[in-house]
């Protein structure tokens, strides 16, 4: 049996919510993204792997400032995008949640554009325009930690999206807000 804090329970149970709205969505394949809530001075985030529509409280590593586990649950394989999560909370004081997926109308466009502008009204409510930022992977946690911190939602090119939120449901929102936004442009033939 995994000894979580109680105070995690229900932040793992919010995740779950999310990954399952994430995954009914189309807004990540199977076994792609990742999420986290912060927690102390690290995180609380999802397991290397992990099928987002398919969360349990197995699926959970909480790490420190660092990315070291904290051997509260039964895995300690913290997600390969953990560092991305800890250099936003670090850089950016109201982030309290992160969610990254690969919702494929964003990813599309982000294959040619260089920023992601919501059509419609209710998109532009909350979103403006949302940046394409090209980074490899291994050095990938800075800059996007950077474009976070002016931007809630950035696009990492021909990959996917990082999103910021107090919550991880504001994160959620904005990622399915640009999705929205995104297959409306192609319908529309701006793609
Ligand atoms: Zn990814």
């Amino acid at each position: 049996m995994s000894a979580w804090p109680e105070e995690l329970l229900p932040h793992m149970d919010t995740l779950i919510e999310v990954g399952e709205d994430l995954w009914t969505a189309g807004l990540v394949a199977t076994h792609g993204g990742n999420l986290s809530v912060r927690w102390r001075q690290g995180a609380l985030v999802t397991e290397t792997g992990a099928m987002l529509g398919r969360l349990s409280h197995d699926h959970f590593v909480a790490v420190d400032s660092r990315g070291r586990p904290m051997n509260h649950g039964p895995s300690d394989r913290p997600s390969s995008d953990t560092a991305i999560h800890l250099a936003t909370y670090a850089r950016v004081a109201e982030a309290g949640a992160v969610v990254h997926a690969h919702p494929p109308y964003a990813v599309a466009l982000s294959l040619d554009w260089d920023a992601i502008t919501p059509p419609n009204l209710e998109g532009q409510l909350f979103l403006r325009r949302v940046p394409v930022i090209d980074v490899k992977w291994e050095t990938s946690a800075e800059p996007i930690a950077e474009a976070l911190a002016t931007q809630p939602l950035v696009v990492t090119r021909a990959h996917g999206v990082y999103a910021r939120g107090a919550t991880p449901w504001d994160a959620l929102k904005l990622v399915s807000i640009l999705e929205e936004s995104a297959t409306i442009l192609t319908l529309a033939g701006r793609g």
